[in-house]
Parts: structure tokens; C-alpha cells; sequence
């Protein structure tokens, strides 16, 4: 075994590729929220996981057994939760295009609160819970126009966004919810972007959050939550590194610009930050193909795999768990007819051979839940540090 992290000898006879999730690693990252969350904000600060990052079954456990809330954007997602034991009154919901049947799931099973994202959305939300004779309580998801410094696919806190409703509607749609019977306002919600690094980008909220909290309140208008949703990013140059987030920095940069009125609570959603790290995709490499210019190495997994290189020009740092020979610089590439299924390019590796196991780390977040069946592949299981113990 080379590299004390991984199970290699249980990984010989396990299909590839399969996804591996350090559970230690995963453990010791909620472990680093709680103790930094309860440090800045006592016992007003409160992480609600973004499902959306990964929802396989045995991590969605483990995230609510460590007591963290649920933020879903699907009905599915709602499901999948509480299935994984996530307590409803620390679930939320946001999302543009929200169906009936998720409505009415939000409904029946009391969620927190609904991320309203427009005004037909919040009229829908009455008109269901007044056929059940509920209150929804919502949040409005406001468009902050707070631009984040990372991929423009994953900024969404812009005013050209589809998210969100616009900061000058803010004062309206809370107008129009007091009229309304059966929904009652908790919160505002907001949510700038991904893979967000600089701290500046969150101080920016923060300031925007601070004026409109006191536009409000020229209106005598209280606001019980305050969600600045997710972002927080993660190192994908050094796994190995920096294996936890700052997440100290990340808290304390929210204690220090966002002013926070006393009795309020603050609400978190982080998704890549909680689970990117912990996983890796483990594939095999198939063949060693010499081309004129360069040297290819040929794996089993592919994008239907791991989407993000190929959607969003992102990096995975590439181990060889099998060699400790001299490194070699390689493309990795898949198996899939797509010139686009590349994972990185003229990257030192080293030296592969034909059966080699190679880590695609800081998978854990937006890997395996985007995994497709395209070309009639197998979606990749996903196992954790105790399946193979
Ligand atoms: C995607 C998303 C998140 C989580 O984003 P991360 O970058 O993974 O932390 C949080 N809130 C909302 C509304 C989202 O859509």
C-alpha cells in the first residue's frame, strides 16, 4: 500500500470506477463546523448541508447524525432526507421552479421554511397550504447582485441570474405575504455562487445584507432568519494539504461584516465544503497510448463518472495509488466518445501502467450525483471508509 488513506488491497477486487469516501476525513470536516459555527455564533449559527453536493445515502447519515440541517432543491432531495433521518424542522427548501407535488411534500412533512425565488411561486405555496389548511412559513431568496470570483457557470447572485427576486421587490413581496393567509415570512435567503475562495466575496453579502436589514427596519420590519447560503470552496490543487476548509475564517468573516440583530439566526448552506474532500473517484487505468506529441493515459471512468472537468473546465489533483516510479507527464482520458472527456491534460503522474489504480480526488461534492448513464454505462457505486472494513 502506498498511500495510508486508502483501502488498496480491498479496492483489487471492487469494480471500477467506483466513488471512496474517507469517513474519517468526513467526520473530522463536520466535526471543524460544529466547533468553528459554535464559536462564532453560539447557538445562533446553524449549517444546513446542500444535498445537492452529494446525496448518496450512507453521507447523507452520517451529515444528520452529526446534527447538521438539510438544504434540498427538489422534491427528491426532501425525500432523500428524510429518509437519512434529517429532523423536518431542519430541512429548507429553495429552488426556481418548484412543482405541486414538491410543494405539497414540503407541506405534509412541516419543513422549516420554503426559499421563495417570485411572487406566483409565493401565491401557489398559499393557495396549496390553504387546501391544507396550513401556514408555510417562507423565506425570499433575494438576488443580492453580489458577483463571486469563480466560474461564471456558478455565479448566481447576479442580477442577470434566473435566481432570486430582485432586492427593489423586496419591501413588495414581504407586503404581499402579510396579506396572504397561509404563509407566514421567517426569513431572507441568499446565495452568491460556488467555489467561492476569497473572503471578500462574502464580506460583499454581508454589506448588502446589513442595507437591506436596515431598509427594513425603517419599515418596522423584523426578519427572524437570515440564510447567506453556501459557496465556501474547497482546495482542489492540495487535497493532501489542506484536506478541511477554513471554515474558521469562513465564520468568522460573517461575525465580523454581517450585523446580525440580536434573537436572530443565522443560516448557513454549505455543500461542497462539508463533503468535497472526504471523496475520490478510483479508476483503473486501461492503456498506455503513445501519441506523436504526447502520452495518454487511457482510465475507465469517464465524464458520465465525473462531469465537472468536462462542464466546467474543473481540476481534480490525479494520484496513481499502485506506482511510487518516477513521474511522467499525461493526459487522463476516459473511455466515452466525447472529445470533451478529458481530465486533465499534461499532468505529472507517476509513471502508469495498464491495471494501475489512480485517485481522482476532491470528488466528493458534484461527482457521483451527476453521474449519467450516457453511452449505456453503469452509474459508479459509491463506498465509504467502513464498506471495505
Ligand atoms: C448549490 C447551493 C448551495 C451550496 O453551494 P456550495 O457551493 O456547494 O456550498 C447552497 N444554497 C443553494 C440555494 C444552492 O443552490
Amino acid at each position: 500500500m502506498k498511500d495510508g488513506s486508502f483501502p488498496i488491497e480491498q479496492f483489487r477486487t471492487t469494480k471500477t470506477p467506483f466513488y471512496y469516501y474517507d469517513t474519517a476525513l468526513l467526520r473530522r470536516t463536520l466535526d471543524t463546523i460544529k466547533t468553528e459555527a459554535t464559536r462564532c455564533g453560539g447557538g445562533n449559527y446553524h449549517v444546513h448541508y446542500a444535498v445537492k453536493a452529494n446525496a448518496n445515502r450512507k453521507i447523507l447519515r452520517i451529515i444528520s447524525a452529526a446534527g447538521l440541517g438539510a438544504d434540498c432543491v427538489s422534491g427528491g432531495e426532501i425525500k432523500a432526507c428524510l429518509d437519512a433521518g434529517f429532523s423536518p424542522d431542519k430541512i429548507v427548501y429553495a429552488g426556481v421552479g418548484k412543482s405541486d407535488w414538491e410543494i405539497n411534500l414540503g407541506l405534509d412533512a412541516d419543513i422549516a421554511y420554503f426559499n421563495v425565488e417570485s411572487i406566483p411561486e409565493l401565491e401557489v405555496i398559499d393557495q396549496l397550504a390553504g387546501e391544507k389548511e396550513k401556514v408555510a412559513r417562507v423565506s425570499f431568496r433575494i438576488n443580492p447582485d453580489v458577483g463571486a470570483h469563480t466560474h461564471a457557470n456558478i455565479t448566481t447572485g447576479l442580477a442577470e441570474n434566473k435566481f432570486g427576486i430582485a432586492m427593489a421587490d423586496m419591501k413588495k413581496v414581504i407586503d404581499i405575504a402579510a396579506t396572504l393567509k397561509h404563509v407566514e415570512f421567517v426569513g431572507l435567503h441568499f446565495h452568491i455562487g460556488s467555489q467561492i475562495l476569497d473572503m471578500g466575496d462574502f464580506v460583499a453579502l454581508c454589506n448588502r445584507i446589513n442595507e437591506l436589514q436596515d431598509e427594513l427596519e425603517r419599515h418596522q420590519i423584523r426578519v427572524k432568519n437570515i440564510n447567506v447560503g453556501g459557496g465556501l470552496g474547497i482546495d482542489y490543487q492540495h487535497p493532501n494539504e489542506v484536506p478541511v476548509p477554513n471554515f474558521a475564517d469562513y465564520f468568522q468573516t460573517y461575525r465580523k461584516h454581517l450585523n446580525l440583530r440580536p434573537d436572530q439566526q443565522l443560516h448557513f448552506e454549505l455543500g461542497r465544503a462539508v463533503v468535497g474532500q472526504c471523496g475520490s473517484l478510483i479508476t483503473r487505468v486501461l492503456y498506455i497510448k503513445q501519441a506523436t506529441y504526447k502520452q495518454f493515459a487511457i482510465v475507465d471512468a469517464g465524464m458520465t463518472d465525473l462531469i465537472r472537468p468536462a462542464l466546467y473546465q474543473a481540476f481534480h489533483f490525479i494520484e496513481n495509488l499502485s506506482s511510487d516510479e518516477h513521474k511522467e507527464t499525461y493526459d487522463v482520458v476516459g473511455p466515452i466518445c466525447e472529445s470533451s472527456d478529458v481530465f486533465v491534460k499534461a499532468f505529472d503522474i507517476n509513471r502508469c501502467h495498464r491495471g494501475d489504480f489512480l485517485a481522482l480526488r476532491s470528488a466528493g461534492a458534484y461527482g457521483e450525483i451527476m453521474a449519467s448513464r450516457y453511452n449505456c454505462r453503469e452509474l459508479p457505486v459509491g463506498y465509504i471508509t467502513e464498506d471495505f472494513e
